[in-house]
């Protein structure tokens, strides 16, 4: 079994592999025909999608409370 190298991370690969197991990148399949590659790959991307919108959404809260103790330390 060969190996080659992540595009994203440049970690070891196994070239069998579906995603890289260090930073769980989507990995072209270079022969099979399997539609499980591209459905992993979407699953990858909703998922990642969902994490920066809660970090978006968390980050917003922290901002606005963070904005509102320092308003009111200011005005006391
Ligand atoms: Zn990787």
């Amino acid at each position: 079994m060969a190996m080659t190298v992540c595009p994203e991370c440049e970690g070891k690969v196994s070239d069998k592999a579906l995603a890289c197991p260090s930073c769980g990148y989507p990995l072209e399949q270079q022969k099979g025909g399997s539609a499980w590659p591209g459905v992993f790959g979407g699953v990858a991307g909703t998922y990642i999608s969902a994490q920066a919108l809660v970090t978006i959404i968390v980050g917003s809260i922290m901002f606005i409370a963070f904005a509102a103790i320092m308003i009111a330390a200011v005005l006391s």
